[in-house]
């Protein structure tokens, strides 16, 4: 099997160790199989994303020494790694949904919709919808005078995926209720879709990022098998959190990899802090990178397991 894995930030705010944790074990795991590794910018959410934060994490990574075989420059097979320029590709799709009768316009208030354009991460409002327009006529949808916004056409169905962690997963999708957002009503692409063409078109194996991403997978499973793609086998990492239990995030102003470079803390030391999270150290202790591809199997991390990690420093 030819292994391909993505690394997929959302250029928000510079990175912080939360965000290098899964940059760092999605290297380890792929780099010990020989596999290829696409660094893919989502940043379809144009008014969060900038440039500048794009360039920190190019940087951030480069600095750990943690090297990628295509993306986010480049064109390939599949076009762009870059999401702000796949949008011809998710229109086109969309369009083949649509005539396909997959999707349907959603008019209902913006209270009743919920934020679809980021990643739902744990702690924030998940979509629960009552299936309102599914069922509109073409006259009711002509009558209506707001932009729509689209959802899947959701009919009760089992999914079922393999996470490393967790184990084979199973899950019951309901119409209505789980007729998630495609594309919001302001024409931007919802990230349960951007990430489901991208992971199928790219030819993505293995999915690795944050735990709190675990509730969207079967959706993104879903949408990936109906789109006619091949559902990648996953692997939803713990989340580090600090010392009172809450997640290191961008959002939160954590602590950023810069910071940590201009307080003196080298690549290694990073390294070997991770390893030790995870389980494969007894201590934190200075390891170079080519030090953990060789003596430390990512299963060999016991740790990996857990949901949470907590992180000792502040
Ligand atoms: N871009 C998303 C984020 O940074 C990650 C999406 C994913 O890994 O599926 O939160
Ligand atoms: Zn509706």
């Amino acid at each position: 099997m030819n292994i391909r894995t993505r690394f997929a930030p959302s250029p928000t705010g510079r990175m912080h160790l939360g965000n290098l944790w899964i940059a760092f074990l999605n290297w380890l795991w792929t780099r010990q199989r020989g596999g290829k590794i696409v660094l893919r910018m989502e940043d379809i959410d144009r008014e969060r994303c900038r440039k500048e934060y794009e360039e920190g994490i190019l940087e951030d990574l480069s600095w750990m020494g943690l090297d990628f075989d295509e993306g986010p420059e480049g064109t390939y097979s599949y076009g762009s790694a870059v999401q702000s320029r796949r949008y011809d590709i998710y229109g086109t799709l969309l369009s083949d949904m649509e005539k396909k009768g997959y999707i349907y316009p959603c008019y209902c208030s913006r209270s009743r919709i919920h934020q679809v354009l980021s990643a739902p991460h744990e702690g924030e409002a998940s979509p629960v919808y009552d299936g309102h327009c599914r069922n509109l006529t073409a006259e009711e949808r002509q009558a209506m005078t707001k932009q729509p916004c689209w959802r899947v056409r959701m009919e009760e169905s089992t999914v079922s995926f393999i996470d490393l962690f967790y184990g084979t997963m199973t899950r019951t999708l309901k119409a209505g209720a789980d007729d998630f957002v495609v594309r919001r009503a302001d024409g931007l692409v919802a990230y349960q879709l951007a990430v489901s063409i991208d992971d199928g078109d790219m030819g993505i194996t293995h999915v690795f990022r944050g735990n709190d991403l675990l509730d969207s997978a079967p959706y993104q499973a879903w949408l990936i098998d109906k789109l006619g793609y091949h559902v990648p086998t996953y692997g939803h990492l713990p989340l580090l959190v600090d010392t009172k239990g809450i997640r290191l995030s961008k959002r939160q102003q954590g602590i950023t990899i810069r910071e940590l470079r201009n307080r003196g803390y080298r690549k290694e030391d990073l390294i070997g802090l991770f390893l030790y999270l995870a389980g494969g150290l007894p201590e934190p202790k200075p390891v170079s990178l080519r030090e953990a591809l060789e003596d430390f199997p990512f299963e060999k991390l016991p740790d990996l397991k857990k949901k949470h990690i907590i992180l000792p420093v502040s």
